[in-house]
């Protein structure tokens, strides 16, 4: 993609369960080489938001154009076929399996392969090649020592950062992040920054979903704010940071 290209556009994302509307008429763009933070408190719709964007599910209406094509409906590995990758808010590891083992999987979706046809039928040159894809991607995230340990085995920021290398490995030109800094330490959470930043240089579109707002603050290009399922603010970290809404939602003021 070209850079500060719309890499992905949502048009009035609805998502109702029951009598609830999760997520209310919300619309927003990602550009390339662009971090857009998503806000809120608890049960704002943050991650409904993420699951209608990804296709794990299927919005009651709106529209999503991801790379210039229709893709409400789309299934999460055509999404990702197409270059989308994201992390959950609960980690999603592997935990029997190596930290290489699970980070190498990530670097197998950007085959055109499935994942299984890929398991069993990989040659010795691809497999060199994904593990050294894999291998590249610990490294970025400061996990290159940890490569033969079980996933399960490593504290959970560790597990985060894990998660991040698998879901960059795959090569996505849009990563979406659901509270990457959760139970990271300080150290943690600068390193974590510091790896967005460089994904954004490299010109990937990064939303993320966040809690921490210092961390928020400091990173994102823009910042989307929500309240029961809706968008009540939008624009540039400090002018957020000053709106009476956010105020209001976030101190109930
Ligand atoms: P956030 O990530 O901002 O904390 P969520 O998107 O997880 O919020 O949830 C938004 C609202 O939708 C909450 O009231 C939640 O209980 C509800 N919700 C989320 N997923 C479902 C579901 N699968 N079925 C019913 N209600 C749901
Ligand atoms: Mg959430």
């Amino acid at each position: 993609p070209r850079p500060g290209e719309v890499i992905l556009d949502a048009r009035g994302i609805t998502r109702r369960f029951g009598g609830l509307l999760a997520n209310d008429d919300v619309s927003l763009s990602v550009r390339a080489g662009e971090v857009l933070a998503v806000i809120g408190p608890n049960g704002a719709g943050k991650s409904t938001l993420f699951n209608q964007l990804s296709g794990v599910d299927r919005p009651t209406a709106g529209t999503i154009v991801f790379r210039g094509q229709l893709a409400a409906g789309s299934s999460p590995r055509a999404m990702a076929r197409h270059g989308l990758a994201r992390t959950f808010q609960h980690v999603r590891l592997l935990p029997e399996l190596t930290v290489l083992e699970n980070a190498a999987i990530g670097a197998h979706l950007r085959g055109r392969k499935g994942l299984v046809a890929a398991m069993l039928r990989l040659d010795r040159r691809e497999e060199a090649q994904l593990l050294a894809e894999a291998r590249r991607q610990l490294a970025r995230v400061g996990l290159a020592a940890r490569c033969d340990d079980r996933a399960g085995s490593l504290p959970l920021g560790q597990q985060r950062l894990l998660e991040i290398a698998r879901a960059v490995a795959a090569d996505p030109c849009l990563l979406l992040l659901d509270e990457p800094a959760a139970g990271l330490r300080f150290e943690e959470k600068q390193e974590l920054a510091g790896l967005i930043d460089r994904l954004r240089c490299d010109g990937m579109a990064v939303l993320l979903v966040e809690h921490d707002m210092d961390f928020v603050m400091g990173l994102a290009d823009r910042v989307f704010v929500m309240d029961f399922g809706r968008e009540i603010a939008h624009g540039r970290p400090a002018d957020v940071q000053a709106d009476p809404a956010v105020l209001e939602a976030y101190l109930g003021a």
